[in-house]
């Protein structure tokens, strides 16, 4: 069973995810994780390459396209590598982004259009698709707040922003919460949006019920 955590950046998903994975294994249930990108070697570099934005020092900007591609190079490794052995195993995946963050951010955000970023979809994962989707969509404002809060903090202590997306505009921003939208409505069975700026503890508590209800 493959299950997607999808949301802006400051959504509270990688939260929600580690908190799923701790109670499933508690249930016996033999649980994979990862995140993309990331989740493999070659994911983790290309990872540091999109992400680090001291890669834009060395690199100058990264065309929207090579982004996009970069995000299924990591996407293929990440599938052949782990979610297809994972699956074939009887193991429950949880992945913290997957094909939804590329219509979103590089579709919707870049402006590619969500046209592109399906073709590649059935290109690099044919028919693989999450059979559930967690998509956490807090009001556009509180998720702004939590990513700058967050964006400032890695600044003091790093002295640098660990990730050049979590400063773009809010424009930006706003592009991507309406592909997520837009994505919600087309998908109503695979993806479940929690909308609600509840707790963290609330969070977790409702998805524990849908994940219970549609587990096979
Ligand atoms: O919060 P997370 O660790 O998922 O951050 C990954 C970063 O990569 C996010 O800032 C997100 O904006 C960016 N990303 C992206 N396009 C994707 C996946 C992630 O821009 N397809
Ligand atoms: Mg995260």
């Amino acid at each position: 069973f493959f299950i997607t955590f999808e949301g802006l950046d400051g959504s509270g998903k990688t939260t929600q995810l580690r908190r799923l994975a701790t109670s499933l294994a508690a249930e016996g249930h033999h649980v994979v994780t990862l995140r993309q990108p990331g989740g493999t070697a070659l994911g983790d570099r290309i990872r540091g390459v999109l992400l680090d934005s001291r890669s834009e020092a060395s690199l100058g900007p990264i065309d929207p396209i090579a982004e996009l591609t970069l995000m299924f190079a990591d996407r293929a490794q990440a599938i052949a590598e782990v979610i297809q052995p994972a699956l074939a195993a009887g193991s429950i995946v949880l992945c913290d982004r997957f094909t939804d963050s590329s219509e979103a951010y590089q579709g919707g955000g870049r402006q590619l259009g969500s046209d592109r970023v399906l073709a590649l979809h059935t290109a690099v994962c044919g028919t693989l698709q999450p059979d559930l989707t967690l998509l956490l969509l807090p009001p556009l404002e509180a998720s702004l707040a939590r990513a700058r809060r967050r964006n400032h903090r890695n600044t003091q202590t790093h002295g640098t922003d660990e990730n050049r997306f979590e400063r773009e505009s809010d424009e930006f921003y706003g592009r991507i919460h309406n592909a997520y939208r837009r994505i919600a409505e087309r998908e109503p069975t695979r993806v479940i949006t929690i909308a609600e700026n509840h707790t963290i503890e609330e969070i977790e508590k409702i998805i524990h019920q849908i994940v219970a209800q549609q587990l096979p």
